[in-house]
């Protein structure tokens, strides 16, 4: 079951690989970006795991609120706001109920990609966060594994992509041939989903 639980372990889960990868998130944000991306997720998340284990929540929403709230706090460049709307708003889609089942799970986090959408002004293809996330939260239909194999192809497909968002599209046609450091983020975040859900 998807409780209060599973949602600290998902997020416990996130700011571990996060940690693991954190160098190589920050090496693709070198020639597209500000070089900052792995050290603004690990602080993020490690400031959202202090969080949780402060004050446990009792709902999977509370702990999705809580978590997207310190992200937004923590985080300086523009991934903290961005996955502390998607979180804050998957936390509100899920009200007050004591645990949620995987399709809610899967309709709370598309709400959450919509969220994010709309803020960043952003749509699939334009080289984003949002190009693991939705083929990513789309396959969770059929399953957490499948979600995490579907972000992984969504971010290597960033590679030959035009940069039409964020810091990446400064540099206009020089933004193709790299891989995004949010969908690659993206794509750690859905692989830690499919491990903890094992
Ligand atoms: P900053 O660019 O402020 O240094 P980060 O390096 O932490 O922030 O995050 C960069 C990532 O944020 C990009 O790789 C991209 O995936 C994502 N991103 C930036 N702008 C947008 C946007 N408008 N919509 C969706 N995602 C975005
Ligand atoms: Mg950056
Ligand atoms: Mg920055």
């Amino acid at each position: 079951v998807l409780d209060a639980g599973f949602f600290v372990r998902w997020m416990t889960a996130a700011a571990a690989v996060i940690d693991r990868e954190a160098d190589r998130l920050t090496e693709l944000d070198s020639p597209i970006g500000d070089a900052d991306h792995g050290r603004n997720m690990q602080r993020g998340f490690a400031a959202v795991v202090t969080a949780l284990e402060a004050e446990p929540p009792a709902t999977p929403g509370a702990a999705l609120t809580a978590a997207g709230r310190k992200l937004i706090s923590s985080v300086g460049g523009a991934s903290g706001p961005l996955y502390g709307t998607l979180l804050r708003r998957a936390g509100k889609a899920f009200g007050e109920a004591p645990q949620v089942s995987a399709e809610e799970l899967r309709t709370g986090l598309g709400a959450g990609v919509e969220a994010v959408a709309q803020l960043g002004g952003s749509a699939p293809g334009d080289k984003t966060m949002l190009d693991a996330l939705v083929p990513g939260i789309e396959a969770l239909a059929t399953s957490f594994d499948a979600a995490a194999a579907a972000s992984e192809k969504g971010a290597l497909a960033t590679v030959p992509m035009l940069a039409r968002k964020g810091r990446a599209s400064y540099l206009g046609e020089r933004s193709i041939g790299h891989q995004d450091p949010g969908a690659t983020s993206s794509a750690l975040l859905l692989a830690a989903l499919a491990e903890v859900a094992k």
